[in-house]
């Protein structure tokens, strides 16, 4: 058997190790996951109820077309529900616009580093990725104009960027956006976008009225704490939309995931408050590594990224060893950082106990 020559040297993804498998690997108790910017404060009450009434329908196939949560949307972003499509997680958003858009051969633009999706899906459809590095942790929007040929389809921006945290403002979106040719797609990542409040962020959809070929992509795993059930989703033209679900699995959301995300959008109280602890652990973290004499990329996001000054190898094993899980800057490109999520307050104070303790043994 031959696999398609493309998709020879892809890794397979490797999940970092589970919280049970480290309190086996190191006899712990308590483990402290800040590795994947999941939301350290669950999920809204509201949820578990819609979950639990759905339960009842389990042998019945989901509403392929997210009828009610299309509507809710619409409604809440106030865009047309033909602007609307849903997948098992942003993800699946990613990997759907490379299959109904890249064939051998065409070119896309992407940082680097940046969410590895985008270059993972290209490359499955045989396109050529030109990635672009960051300056100072930030998308060069300047550099990826300049690499964009009559061969370009596709340039995605990730904004807050995983892994830097790091923004580019609304007028140099805009400024981007206009420079952008028609026929290329750009897709605009905000995984994180609810987390915002600063007036600089993108306002990305007033930004789609103006530009036809801009594609948002959000979802509901991080500050609406789905992400074990898979839901996310993209909003743009129609005409987009339409070309996307042309390639969509007919069920690739599943009723429990339509129901939870429902439910979530309707409680806004309970993401605010998240937005809320989570702007205070990023106030804290910031100042405790400052007194650590640490610096740290700005963060928009619910994770940051900074730089322990030692390799991010060593640093990583000694936290895991005392219980507490994030990710290795060495698995990101950057060999001397972290990138961990913003805990609860108690996660976070734990986080810089620990860190100091094994910053200070690589010392000696
Ligand atoms: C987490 C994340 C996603 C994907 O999340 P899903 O769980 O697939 O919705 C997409 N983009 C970025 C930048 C992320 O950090």
């Amino acid at each position: 058997m031959q696999p398609k020559s493309n998709i020879i040297h892809l890794p397979v993804y490797k999940p970092g190790k589970s919280t049970d498998e480290v309190k086996k690997e190191f006899g712990l108790e308590k483990i402290i996951k800040l590795a994947s910017n999941e939301n350290p404060y669950g999920f809204s009450e509201k949820v578990k109820q819609a979950l639990m009434s759905e339960f009842e329908n389990t042998n019945i196939y989901p509403d392929g077309a997210s009828t009610k949560l299309t509507d809710k949307l619409s409604e809440f972003y106030n865009v047309p529900s033909d602007q609307l499509i849903f997948g098992a997680g942003s993800d699946e958003v990613i990997l759907m616009i490379a299959r109904a858009f890249l064939v051998k051969g065409d070119e896309t633009i992407m940082a680097t580093h940046t969410f590895p999706q985008y270059k993972h899906n290209a490359e499955i459809e045989g396109a050529v990725c030109i990635e672009v590095p960051l300056k100072d942790g930030t998308h060069d929007l300047d550099e990826m104009l300049a690499k964009i040929t009559n061969r370009t389809k596709i340039i995605w921006v990730c904004c807050p960027n995983n892994p830097t945290g790091t923004i580019n403002s609304h007028d140099e979106v805009k400024a981007f956006l206009e420079q952008v040719p028609n026929h290329v797609l750009v897709v605009f990542d905000e995984a994180y976008a609810e987390y915002n409040e600063q007036n600089e962020y993108p306002d990305s959809l007033s930004l789609m009225k103006q530009f036809k070929n801009l594609v948002v992509l959000r979802t509901f795993s991080k500050i609406y704490g789905l992400a074990s059930l898979r839901i996310g989703y993209g909003i743009a033209h129609p005409e987009i939309i339409h070309t996307i679900n042309q390639v969509r699995e007919p069920f690739n959301t599943t009723r429990y995931a339509q129901s939870a995300a429902l439910a979530a959008i309707e409680d806004q109280e309970f993401i605010k408050d998240c937005r809320e602890k989570n702007k205070l652990g990023l106030a804290y973290l910031k100042g405790q590594f400052e007194r650590l004499g640490l610096s740290s990329y700005p963060a928009y996001g619910n994770f940051v990224m900074v730089d322990v000054q030692k390799p991010a190898e060593l640093v990583f094993q000694g936290l895991l060893q005392k219980g507490i899980i994030i990710r290795g800057g060495h698995q990101l490109g950057f060999p001397t950082s972290l990138r961990v999520t913003i805990g609860s307050q108690e996660q976070n104070e734990e986080f810089i106990n620990v860190l100091e303790s094994v910053l200070n043994e690589i010392n000696d």
